[in-house]
This record gives C-alpha cells, structure tokens and sequence, in this order.
C-alpha cells in the first residue's frame, strides 16, 4: 500500500493532527514496528495498543491510527489520524486500497486446510507469476485488512484467507476482499457453538463470494479422496480457474512453524528450512529479531524462488529487511543469490555442505541465527549441524499454546505477573519470560536471584520480582533491578541498608503477608510495626504490591478456608495500603485462585500452572517429550529385558529400546507396563526397568522401526495421566525433565 497520512484521514473519515507523511504499510503489533509503517492502535478485551505508542515513538515510528486522545506535545514529529474505532478504520482503509487493485484476488475460507491450500497455492505458481498471499492465519477482522495493505499494488495474484467465529463477521470480511475467485476449502466443527447448524455457517461462508465469478467449491467434492488429494484437487481447479496450464508437481510438507533451538556454542537458532519466499522471511525475521536478545544476528539464506521479481529486485528487497531487522551478517547458499551483494557482512556459498565444511565453531558463537532454506537445498542439514546435543529426546513446547493460555487466563481491570520460576516450570525460563514480555504481560516471577539475573543476562527488561529473596542476594538485585519480595522486618532492614549503600532512592519492593499458609510473610500483628517501618523508608522503597497466596485454591472442599482467606487479604492489605500515600497493586490469585474466585482477582493474578496448561478447562497442552526408537529386537518367549531381568515377556516379542531414561526425568516407577507411549499412533507398554539413559517399550504387533519417533507424553498421553500414576503433580514432572533433555519451541 502507499497512502499520505492526510488521504487515510479522508478514506476513513477520521481527522489528521500533527505531521502529514507517505506511509507505506501499516502495522498493529507492536514488537514488529517498520520504519516507515503506520502503527495501528487496536483497543481489545484485554489489550490496548494505545499504551506502545511512546516506545513507538521513541523507536522512531512516525505516523500512527488512533482511536484516544495523544498529548501531541510529547511527539512533535509524528503524525496521528485520529479515529472513532481503528479497527473499523483500518477495514475502510483496507477496502479502498482494494478497489485501487488491478490484480485478480482469491478469496479462501473453510474450516480445515485454508493454510495449508494458501500455501500450497503459492508453492506451484507458474514463474513470472507475481503472487502475494496472506501471512500464517491472518484471517480475522484484523488479519484480514492488514494482508490487504500488504498487496503491493503490481501482483498478478492476491490470496486472502477469510475466517470467522460467529455470524455477521463475513459480510464485513467480504466488503474487504471482494474476491474474484473464491474457494470454499472443507467445513469441520470449528466454531460450530456459535452457529445454528452446519448449513447457516456454511451459508454465512458463501457470502465472501457474493461479487466472484467462480467459486471452487470443496464442500461439494468427492468425500472418499484423502485430505491431500482433495487440497490438491483445490489447487489444481484454481489454476485452471485462472487460466494457466500447471503441472502441479511434489507439495511440499506445510510445516509452517518457526522453531526456536539451542544451538553450539550458545547460539540460538530459529530454524525456518521449509518455506523460501519474501513474505515468510519478513516473518520470520521479526520472530529473529524478537527472540535474539542482545545477540548478533546471522542470517544463512538459501536461493528464493518463484517471487515473481527479477533476482536484482528481488535481493535488493530482502537487503532492506536485512537492515530493518538489524541483522549484520548474510550467509547466502545458492547459484541464484550469490549474484547479489548485500549492504551488510556478506559471504556466500554454492551449497550447504560447502559452507559445512568452512564454517568455523565461533562463526555461529552466541549468536542467533535464522537458517532460511528452500526445500530443494537440504537445509535440515545445516539446522541439525548448528542445533547442540544431539541426544535425541527432546521436549517440545508450544509457543501458541502458552499464548492461548495467557489469553484465557487474562481477566479485565486486573494485571498479568508470569511465574517463570524452575526454570518456567522446566519449559525453558528464557524463551518463555521474552514470550511473556512480548505479550504484554506487567510482571514476571522467578524464585531466586539468579534466575532473575539469567534472564536480565539476556535481555529481559521487564519487571521482575523474585520471591525468595535471600539477603545475601540482595546488592546483585540492585544492580540488576530486580525486585524482592519482603517476608519479614529483618529483610526490610536489610534490603533498606543496601538501598542506601547503593544511593538508590524509591525502589520497588513487593511485601508478602501470611494469610493462612503459614510459609512466608507478615502476620496480622504485624501490621502497625510494618505501616511504621515503611513510613520509616518511605524515600528508600516504594511498595509495588501487597500480596499472599491461597493455600487450597484448586480444592473445592476448603472453598470455605480460601474464602477465609480472601477476606484476611482484603482486610490485612487495606490497613497497609490506607496508612500508604500511593495505592500499591494487591494480588493474591494463582491460576486456580484466578479461575474460581473473581473476588480473588483483585489487581494483578499470578498464573504458573495454568499458563502451562493444566488445572482448568479450555487450556491447550504445552508441551510433548519425544524421543525416538534406537533398536528394534525379536525375543523368544520367556527372555528378560532390563536390569533384574524383569520384563519377562510371556510370548515371542518386538522390543523397541529407547534413548530416555530416569536420567532425563523419566520416573523409574513408569516402567514394567506402568506407563503407555505412542508410537505411529499406537499405545505401546513400558517393558522391563527403565534405566538411566534407556527404556524399552514392547511394540509387538505393530509396524514401529528404528528411528521412529515416540511421544512419551503429550497431547494424548498426558501430563496429569502421568502424574497421577506417579501419585505426584503435573509440577513435579515438569520440573523434573532433566535440563540434558533439548527444549525445541514452536510456533506457526
Ligand atoms: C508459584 C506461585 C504461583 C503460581 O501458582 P500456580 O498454581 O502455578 O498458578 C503464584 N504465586 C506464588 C507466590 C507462587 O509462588
């Protein structure tokens, strides 16, 4: 797209104060800011985007949609187009630049498989077709016209995914996309709650195809074929649909998702291998420069095919996203791309194994590096040579999950404070913290100081408070700013002493009260003396928050003691608050106290468990711990397995032996058939001890060979399954997968 500021005033009826500009794409998330973009402000439920603007600004964003009043004093250089709701703005917005397109659009809703065709669309483009298609599920009320403004204006072809949760929403779409082709992919459950019957969505559906001239139609379609041969059957009437010939040859595998991996000497990867086109590099180049911390940033880029630019076009755009998202070193793979400088630290090579067999360790030291192939170049190569440990069992944690949770777990008018102790419940501390601050959230947690300071290390800048503040630790908090949770008057003192050693003056401190756990805190006699001695240190420290914690909140049968104690916390913290000049936050719910007790909220919940998907309905599976089949062996009847012999088989047999043992967390109590693995979509029993580093399954009767993965627990076999064979908690098995297992992130 490419508007003046003033002409967006008048498209969508809004006002423009302060500088008129030429903006050329529009943006609403505000860790992916483009120079040269307009930051859209969007009000939600739990989210106001009003709040970056300074950040924004600071970072040098210019020009912004609105829909609040701006002290324009404090942005003297910036434009604002002010609005009465920016969502609605930005749909008017979008429509209009749509009817300045002279291209064909496709329009793509349905269920099931809108990403997967999208992508597969844009894989089997005859060359010289210039083909844009909406990024990963951008495909709401939002989504939608930010793909819009993302059409360039010269494409041949725009694909936009349509969709919807509840009636009424697709009219809204359809005024947006107005496609000339539609395709309607296949209808499933999704969303069906909100709709009267399959026939009213499908109905709501069609109405994106109002104005089009065709609709392929995949409701209609043979119900025998395969989930593929129907997507391929799609893809194929769309082509012929807009009048080319294509052989639609091997689609590649849609692994659309981004991992985020530890790798050698330090480094972090993001591997992306798969797709090689400009849309998901900016993307994913925005995920580099979110994760990288204060890192270097590498680039390794492989040929990019099919763009629908020449090659000088086309690299010289990917130089300019190179120096948006700061990264100072190119590594290109490739006959196409090595034609072509780049205005940062270059080199290039004609293949992967080439640059293998130059690359030295400390190119890659502490570094983070997005490895960017094509799937003809056997890149996968390349991430499993950077990626550390090559033990094979790894624990894989869902990044949209954990935001999913976050989201259902975010409750209006209270804050969010993130527990990212135990190394986040043994998901990763790091990954999830800049997660978390990515999300918006106010505060994190940690136990100890030197989580914090880990975290601080590498580039957290959030709030932290760390619970168990040991005096000890306290000048290493200071100098790191981290805030401690205050228990007791010796700490009070004692924090106070180095507040003044170090000159600091209102330092942020969060004081614990007792209000029947009997752990931590001050007791109800307490508070005078404490009223007192914060009065006393009122220049020093300043309270960021009242809080306790409910001992049973998960347990409806003590609902009366939690009760209890919301009452104690409500009366104790008032009296602290009422002799303070300044109204620090109160809080007191964790995940459970959240969910159960709205009257527990009060300003901020505190969620652990629930972020990581246990204890409540609604909430998505994190994380699933793979491993894979090492050896595949015959017994005879009546052979042992393991140490002790134990696992007598009581027939011939297929044994599988596995590379996980109780040394990476595996409990020895889940051998002997006590537990259940999946393999190849079968449940398979432990067979024998398990070992330190090993186990065995017994896969009799099924097809499971070497190197076949195995999901020791996962979206199936479950954490809590696990956790009450073992008679403990979804915590302990959590925290007790050892750190040599790798933890893989993954996100779409
Ligand atoms: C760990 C912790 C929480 C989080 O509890 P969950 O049950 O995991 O949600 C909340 N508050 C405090 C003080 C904690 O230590």
């Amino acid at each position: 797209m490419k508007y003046s500021l003033k002409d967006i005033a008048a498209i969508v009826g809004g006002t423009l104060a302060g500088i008129d500009m030429v903006v050329e794409s529009v943006f609403a998330d505000s860790r992916t800011s483009v120079p040269g973009g307009m930051f859209a402000a969007i009000v939600g439920a739990n989210h106001d985007g009003h709040r970056y603007i300074p950040q924004l600004y600071a970072r040098g964003v210019r020009a912004f949609m609105v829909e609040k009043d701006v002290d324009m004093q404090r942005y003297p250089q910036a434009g604002f187009v002010r609005v009465e709701k920016t969502i609605d703005a930005l749909q008017t917005l979008a429509a209009d630049w749509r009817g300045r397109f002279g291209g064909t659009v496709v329009g793509i809703t349905g269920s099931n498989g809108k990403t997967v065709i999208k992508e597969w669309i844009a894989a089997s483009a005859p060359a010289g077709v210039k083909l844009m298609r909406s990024p990963k599920s951008w495909n709401s009320q939002l989504g939608v016209p930010l793909s819009v403004l993302m059409i360039e204006g010269d494409e041949d072809i725009a694909v936009i995914e349509a969709g919807i949760s509840e009636p009424g929403e697709m009219v809204r779409l359809a005024r947006i996309i107005r496609p000339d082709i539609g395709i309607i992919t296949m209808l499933g459950d999704a969303h069906q709650e909100n709709f009267d019957s399959p026939e009213q969505k499908l109905a709501e559906k069609m109405l994106l195809f109002d104005g089009a001239q065709k609709v392929i139609n995949g409701v209609d379609m043979d119900t025998e074929t395969t989930a593929v041969e129907h997507n391929r059957a799609l893809v194929d009437a769309l082509w012929k649909a807009l009048g080319y010939q294509v052989e639609i040859g091997d689609l590649p595998p849609v692994a659309m998702r981004l991992e985020l991996k530890e790798g050698i000497n330090g480094s972090l990867v993001v591997d992306d291998t798969y797709n090689s086109d400009i849309n998901s590099l900016s993307i994913a180049l925005d995920y580099l420069q979110s994760v990288a911390g204060g890192r270097p940033r590498t680039l390794i880029l492989g040929d990019i095919l099919q763009s629908g630019f020449d090659d000088d076009e086309l690299y010289r755009r990917v130089g300019d996203m190179v120096l948006r998202s700061g990264v100072e070193r190119i590594v290109g793979i490739g006959d196409h791309i090595s034609h072509h400088p780049f205005p940062v630290a270059t080199e290039f090579h004609p293949t992967v194994e080439a640059f293998l067999g130059t690359m030295r360790r400390d190119d890659v030291a502490g570094r983070a590096i997005l490895i960017k192939g094509n799937r003809h170049s056997r890149f996968e190569r390349l991430s499993h040579a950077l990626s550390s440990r090559s033990h094979t069992t790894v624990l894989e944690v869902d990044l949209d999950a954990i935001v999913h949770n976050l989201n259902a777990l975010r409750f209006s008018g209270a804050r969010t404070m993130a527990m990212v102790k135990a190394n986040a419940y043994g998901h990763g501390a790091y990954e999830i913290a800049a997660t978390m601050q990515h999300q918006g959230v106010d505060y994190l947690a940690v136990a100890f100081a030197d989580e914090g300071v880990a975290l601080r290390e590498r580039g957290i800048a959030m709030p932290i408070v760390v619970l168990n503040a040991d005096a000890d630790s306290f000048e290493l908090m200071i100098t790191q700013s981290l805030a401690p949770e205050i228990y007791n008057f010796e700490s009070l003192d004692a924090f106070a002493s180095a507040l003044t050693r170090y000159g600091e003056r209102d330092y942020p401190v969060h004081i614990k009260l007792d209000t029947g756990m009997h752990r931590l805190g001050f007791g109800e006699s307490d508070m005078e003396r404490l009223a007192d001695e914060l009065e006393k240190h009122a220049s020093l420290l300043r309270v960021g928050s009242i809080f306790s914690h409910l001992a049973c909140a998960d347990d409806p049968s003590r609902d009366d003691f939690t009760r209890t104690q919301i009452a104690t916390f409500d009366r104790m913290s008032s009296a602290i608050c009422s002799s303070l000049s300044y109204k620090p936050l109160r809080h007191l719910a964790n995940s459970a106290g959240a969910v159960r007790f709205p009257g527990a909220r009060f300003d901020m919940v505190r969620l652990g468990l629930g972020l990581y998907g246990f204890g409540s309905d609604g909430l998505q599976p994190v994380s699933t711990l793979r491993t894979r089949i090492v050896q595949v062996r015959d017994l005879e009847q009546g052979a042992g397995v393991g140490y002790g012999c134990e696992g007598v088989v009581g027939r011939p047999s297929r044994v599988a032996t596995l590379s996980i043992g109780y040394a990476d967390g595996l409990d020895r109590h889940l051998g002997c058939g006590r537990w259940t693995m999946m393999v190849g979509g079968a449940e398979v029993p432990t067979l024998g001890r398990i070992s330190m580093d090993t186990c065995a399954l017994d896969i009799t009767g099924t097809a499971a060979a070497v190197g076949d993965e195995v999901v020791v627990f996962g979206p199936h076999a479950t954490i809590e399954a696990m956790a009450s064979t073992l008679d403990t908690i979804p915590y302990e098995i959590m925290t007790r997968i050892a750190p040599r297992v790798k933890r893989i992130y993954v996100k779409q």
